[in-house]
């Protein structure tokens, strides 16, 4: 259920989250984080140090836990690591995985050209987009899911303005906003997008 799925998320911070389904434990993107119970499966969306945090990534890595990321951050990386493209769909631990774009439209930090990734994982029925590093890009409007991580920062990414009209765009249940509150972006702009999306979608602004 979504309910289920949804408490079942934690914000670590930036763009951290860690979900636990069906005993797996997913963690997506740490940086800055405490030392927590190791995942089984980690995806990095792309190299930059505050998504692919090799120190993070070892707080929070065991010999078994297998890695999905793009080809850049996967040299960084060691062990089980599967690389992919946009595009690209595999399951690992019972746990559906789609490599989606991420790119910048009016910025030059993601170039397109570069593969970087976003993920739409399917957990127990329930589809969780981690929309990694981007701006508002058309491809958004084909995604069908249930809960949309989206950042609101700015400056790299999306403001929280343009996230707003992403979700508007992607209409998913659940929206809850990320990339703010570290480097760049202030709890504000997650205020200002969860405000905005009052009656468009259901806004969740987690506390760490
Ligand atoms: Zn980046
Ligand atoms: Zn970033």
């Amino acid at each position: 259920m979504l309910s289920d799925v949804l408490s079942s998320i934690k914000w670590l911070g930036h763009d951290g989250f860690a979900i636990t389904a069906g005993g797996i434990r997913i963690i997506i993107d740490p940086y800055q984080i405490e030392a927590c119970e190791p995942a089984d499966l980690i995806l990095i969306t792309h190299p930059h140090f505050d998504h692919c945090s090799v120190e993070d990534i070892e707080k929070i890595k065991k010999p078994s836990t297998v890695f999905v990321t793009e080809a850049e951050s996967a040299q960084k990386l060691a062990g089980d690591v599967r690389v992919v493209q946009p595009g690209d769909r595999l399951t690992v631990m019972g746990i559906e995985i789609e490599a989606v774009p991420a790119y910048n439209t009016n910025k030059d930090f993601h170039p397109q050209k570069n593969n970087w990734l976003g993920f739409i994982l399917t957990v127990d029925g329930i589809r969780i987009y981690h929309a990694g590093d981007t701006d508002l890009i058309p491809e958004m409007a084909d995604f069908s899911v249930d809960i949309a991580l989206l950042p609101v920062s700015g400056t790299y990414v999306m403001t929280a303005a343009e996230a707003i009209e992403a979700a508007k765009k992607i209409r998913p249940k659940v929206a809850i906003p990320m990339h703010y509150d570290a480097i760049v972006g202030t709890r504000d702009d997650a205020a200002k997008f969860q405000a905005a999306l009052a009656g468009v979608c259901e806004v969740v602004v987690p506390g760490r």
